[in-house]
C-alpha cells in the first residue's frame, strides 16, 4: 500500500507521493501541504465481508488495518493491535459486561423484523480511558509510535494544544511509551475541573502539561509558531498527533465495520442491508473514516454529518460553498469539541469528490489558505454528491438540551451533548428501509454542566474517574510566549 498527497504534482517527482505507512505515520502534512491518502482504497468483497462479520473487535481491526499497513511484519502488527483493543482498556462505559465488545451497539428502537421501521441505535465509542471516541484511534497510535520509533532507534517530542478532549486522549495513549515525550498546551483556568484533573493528574515522566495564560487559540498559535521554526523542529524532533494523522483515520474505519455488522443482525446477519450512520462532526476525521469504509465496499446507505452552531460543514453539504470562519466567528458552544472554524480533514473527502484531481485541490485550498472560500455548486462533482451518501444538518444548544431530555425520558439513557447533536440530526434523516446508527463520541460524565442544565441531575461517573479532582496535579503555568515554551522543551528533552 502506497500513500499519496492530495496535492501531489502529477509528474510523480514530488516526495509527497509513493510513501509507505511507516513513513507517513510520524509526520503531519505532506511537504506540499496536502494530506495523505491511500493511492487506491482496498476493496472488500462479499465473501470477505461475510467472514469479517464473525470476528472479534481486535481480529476485525487486524483484518482492516492489514489492508492499510503492509510495512510492519504481520505478527508484530497483529500483536500490537491485540494489545490495543482489550476489554481492560475499554471498560469505562456504562455497561462493563459489554466491554469485550469494545464498541457495543445499543438499540434505542430495534428494527421491525418484517418491513416496518429501520431502527435507531447508538454505537458506543467512548468506553476508553478518557471517555471519548478519540481513544479508539489514539490508543493504537501510542502503540504504533512506540513500535516504529524503537525499530528506528529514534525519539519524538509531541507538541500539541488542546481545549480538552484531544489532549487527554493523546496523553493517556502516550503515557509511559518509550521514545515519546508529550508537551501539551492548554488554556490556563479555562477547562473544566474534571478535564484539568484528567490531564494534570498524570504522573508519568514523559508527559508535560503546560497551561498558558490565554485562550485555546493562543496555545494553538504557539504550537504553529514552534512548528514553523524549522531549525528548532528538527533539532528537538517535534511531532504532532493531530486529527490529520492518517493512522487515526484508518483506526476509525474499523468501528464502522463493527457497527455495521452489529446493526444488521450480528453473526449470520444480512450483508445486503444498507445502514445509515450519523456522526457528530468537527474536524471531519470521524466521518472521513465512514466515507473510506463506504469506498471499501461496506454497504453504508447514508452518512449523516451533524454540526453544532458552528455549521461550516453543514453549509457545504447544503450549498456547495466551503467558507471556513475566522476564529473570532467561531462560537463557544455546549458541544465544545465540535467548535471548529475549518475542518482539517475535509480536504481528503473533497479530493475523492472531485475525482482525485490534485491540481484542483491546490487551487481550492490556495483560496482557503488566503482566508477565502470556494464554491463547488456549479462543478459537475456537486451533482454527484448523493453518490457519496452524504447528507447533513445542524443542532443548537436548545436542540441539544431537548434531545438529552427526550432520550433520558424515552429510553432511560443519558447521552452527552455531542452525541445529542448526532442523534438530533440523525433522527431527521431516518427512513424505514435502513437502521440509523448514531456514533457516540463522548460519555455524559465529561460534560456535567450541560447534563445538569438538561436533566437537573449529575451524570454517573465511571469508578476509575471518581474523585480524580482530589489527586495531585503536575502542570507548568506560563505566559503566552513561544520562547518560554521552546525553552521549557529544550530543558526537558533528554
Ligand atoms: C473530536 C470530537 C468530535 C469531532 O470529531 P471530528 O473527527 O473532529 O469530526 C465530536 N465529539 C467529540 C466528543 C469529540 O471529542
Amino acid at each position: 500500500m502506497r500513500y499519496i498527497s492530495t496535492r501531489a504534482r502529477s509528474d510523480g517527482t514530488a516526495d509527497s507521493s509513493n510513501r509507505t505507512f511507516s513513513e507517513i505515520l510520524l509526520g503531519g502534512l505532506a511537504s506540499d501541504g496536502g494530506l495523505y491518502l491511500p493511492e487506491t482504497y482496498p476493496h472488500i468483497g462479499k465473501s470477505e465481508l461475510a467472514q469479517w462479520r464473525t470476528l472479534s473487535y481486535a481480529d476485525l481491526a487486524g483484518a482492516v488495518l492489514a489492508r492499510f499497513i503492509d510495512d510492519i511484519p504481520s505478527d508484530d502488527l497483529q500483536a500490537l493491535i491485540h494489545r490495543t483493543y482489550t476489554a481492560a482498556i475499554y471498560c469505562n462505559g456504562r455497561d462493563r459486561s459489554a466491554a469485550s465488545e469494545i464498541t457495543p451497539l445499543r438499540w434505542l428502537e430495534p428494527p421491525a423484523r418484517e418491513g416496518g421501521e429501520g431502527g435507531l441505535a447508538i454505537l458506543e465509542l467512548s468506553n476508553g480511558p478518557t471517555l471519548a471516541f478519540k481513544d479508539m484511534a489514539m490508543q493504537l497510535l501510542g502503540n504504533l509510535f512506540e513500535y516504529v520509533l524503537a525499530n528506528r532507534g529514534e525519539e519524538i517530542n509531541i507538541l500539541g494544544a488542546t481545549s480538552g478532549d484531544t489532549g487527554s486522549s493523546a496523553e493517556y495513549a502516550m503515557r509511559g511509551k518509550r521514545g515519546v515525550h508529550v508537551f501539551m498546551l492548554s488554556p490556563h483556568q479555562r477547562m473544566s475541573a474534571f478535564q484539568r484533573a484528567q490531564m494534570y493528574s498524570l504522573q508519568e515522566a514523559n508527559i508535560y502539561n503546560i497551561a498558558v495564560r490565554g485562550m485555546f487559540d493562543d496555545a494553538q498559535d504557539i504550537v504553529k509558531a514552534v512548528s514553523n521554526d524549522h531549525a528548532f523542529k528538527a533539532r528537538y524532533r517535534i511531532g504532532a498527533v493531530n486529527s490529520i494523522n492518517w493512522a487515526r483515520v484508518a483506526a476509525q474505519v474499523v468501528y464502522y465495520f463493527k457497527g455495521y455488522f452489529a446493526a444488521t443482525g450480528g453473526v449470520g446477519g444480512n450483508d445486503e442491508q444498507q445502514v445509515a450512520f450519523a456522526v457528530p462532526s468537527g474536524n471531519f476525521g470521524n466521518i472521513c473514516a465512514g466515507h473510506i469504509a463506504r469506498m471499501m465496499g461496506l454497504p453504508i446507505g447514508r452518512l449523516v454529518l451533524a454540526t453544532n452552531e458552528n455549521d461550516v460543514l453543514d453549509e457545504f453539504f447544503r450549498s456547495g460553498v466551503y467558507r471556513p470562519r475566522a476564529t473570532s466567528e467561531t462560537a463557544a458552544t455546549s458541544s465544545p469539541s465540535m467548535d471548529i472554524s475549518k475542518a482539517s480533514n475535509f480536504e481528503r473527502f473533497v479530493f475523492d469528490l472531485v475525482g482525485r484531481d490534485p491540481e484542483l485541490i491546490r487551487r481550492l485550498w490556495s483560496k482557503v489558505e488566503a482566508g477565502g472560500s470556494f464554491d463547488l455548486s456549479s462543478h459537475p462533482c456537486f451533482a454527484r454528491l448523493p453518490d457519496f451518501g452524504f447528507v447533513s444538518g445542524r443542532s443548537t444548544h436548545a436542540d441539544r438540551l431537548a434531545t438529552i431530555r427526550r432520550t433520558h425520558d424515552r429510553y432511560g439513557l443519558m447521552i452527552d451533548p455531542h452525541t445529542a447533536d448526532g442523534l438530533k440530526v440523525g433522527n431527521e434523516w431516518r427512513t424505514p428501509e435502513m437502521p440509523m446508527v448514531v456514533l457516540e463520541t463522548a460519555l455524559p460524565a465529561k460534560f456535567e454542566e450541560t447534563i445538569v442544565e438538561a436533566l437537573g441531575c449529575k451524570p454517573e461517573r465511571p469508578t476509575a474517574m471518581q474523585g480524580i479532582e482530589e489527586l495531585p496535579q503536575r502542570v507548568e503555568v506560563m505566559d503566552v510566549s513561544v520562547q518560554q515554551v521552546q525553552r521549557f522543551i529544550a530543558q526537558h528533552v533528554p
